[in-house]
Order: C-alpha cells, then structure tokens, then sequence
C-alpha cells in the first residue's frame, strides 16, 4: 500500500523540521551510496540529499492527500466517515482520503482512496477544501461526493464506514485536522445552501 494518509501526523524531530518532512533519504537512488544532506555546488541556497559518489542531488517535495466529502440524501445532511483501522489514529473516524498515485489525477485519486477505505458507490462533484500544510509538505485535497447508496464495503483500512449527521458527529475523535476544517466547512456551507471552494493554511 506504501504510505498513508496518516503519515503526515508522524512526528518529526524538531532539528529536522526546516527542510524535512519525511524519513530522511538514506540512500542514493540512483547508484544507492548513503546520501549526505548538504548544500548542493550549484548554487542551491537549500539543503537537499546529495550523493558524494555519483553525485545525484535528490530533490524531495510536497506530497498530496486526495479525499472526498460523500454525503447522502438529496439534502446531503449525511456524511460518510470511515473509522481508521491502522495506526497512527487507530479507532478515529475520517474522511476517506489517501496519498495520490502516480499516473491518476486529483479527483481519479480521491475517487480510488473512497472505494478502498469505504467501498461506496457515489458520484465526484467539484473540488471543495484545498488545505495547505507546509510542516508536513503535504497539500490536501477534498472533493465534494454524492453518495449513490448506503452500502458500504470497506477495506482493511477502515473497521467501520457509516453516515453521520452533522450533530452526530464525533468532533473530538476526528483523526486528522483538514479532515474537521473540512467537515466544519461542509455543514457551514450546507446551512447557507450554497457550497463553496475554500483555501486554508495550517500549522
Ligand atoms: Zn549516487
């Protein structure tokens, strides 16, 4: 499966944090010598992993997080969450959401990541929170989603995929914080009756 949408949660040590965001890389990928962080020769005002051997420099960056916002009903007062089954968050309830995949578009990736963590059948609306979280290098997507049925099939990520009103909703056992922006945005917008496209930043 490779990583998952909870990575970005994993704790990176605080000497590491202005220009890592993910395990360091140990190896160069091209000739697999350990790799050095340093400033490259050329120029380069940032530190990136440079092999001393064949001399790669590795530029790492930003990954995104594509998820979707199904919702049942012709009023959309219910939300499909998914309950995590896999560590960190084991337990909490989420938004079904993953790393994009090479080779798939946003809404094709936020499209699989539901199939396999809630094994809905919904129809892909437009695109609703763009949520940047640079701590992490991580940008994060959720698309608005209509769900086409109430049987879910979930995968082994998710011990439980079920509907929730908004006063259902299980706000301190959310996993991950674009998830409960995302949610908080939903219902506000659903009250107002006009959905919108909303652009945050968090820490
Ligand atoms: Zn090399």
């Amino acid at each position: 499966m490779g990583l998952s949408f909870a990575d970005y949660i994993t704790p990176v040590p605080a000497a590491t944090l202005e220009f890592m965001y993910r395990p360091p890389l140990k190896h160069c990928r091209c000739c697999g010598t350990a790799a050095v962080y340093r400033l490259p020769d050329d120029g380069d005002t940032k530190v990136r992993a440079v092999c001393p051997s064949c001399n790669t420099v590795h530029y790492e960056n930003p990954l995104n997080v594509v998820g979707t916002v199904p919702t049942w009903g012709e009023d959309g007062a219910q939300v499909l969450l998914c309950k995590r089954n896999i560590e960190p968050r084991r337990g909490k309830w989420t938004l079904p959401a993953g790393f994009m995949e090479m080779g798939e578009t946003t809404a094709e990736g936020a499209a699989r990541e539901t199939v396999e963590e809630a094994g809905a059948r919904f129809e892909i609306h437009e695109l609703f929170t763009l949520i940047n979280v640079p701590r992490v290098g991580q940008l994060h997507l959720f698309y608005r989603a209509s769900l086409l049925g109430t049987d879910f099939n979930p995968g082994h990520e998710t011990m439980e995929a079920r509907l929730f009103t908004e006063a259902e909703i299980p706000w301190d056992e959310i996993a991950f914080r674009t998830v409960k922006e995302t949610l908080t945005h939903y219902f506000a917008d659903r009250r107002a009756g006009k959905f919108g496209f909303h652009v945050m930043d968090i820490d």
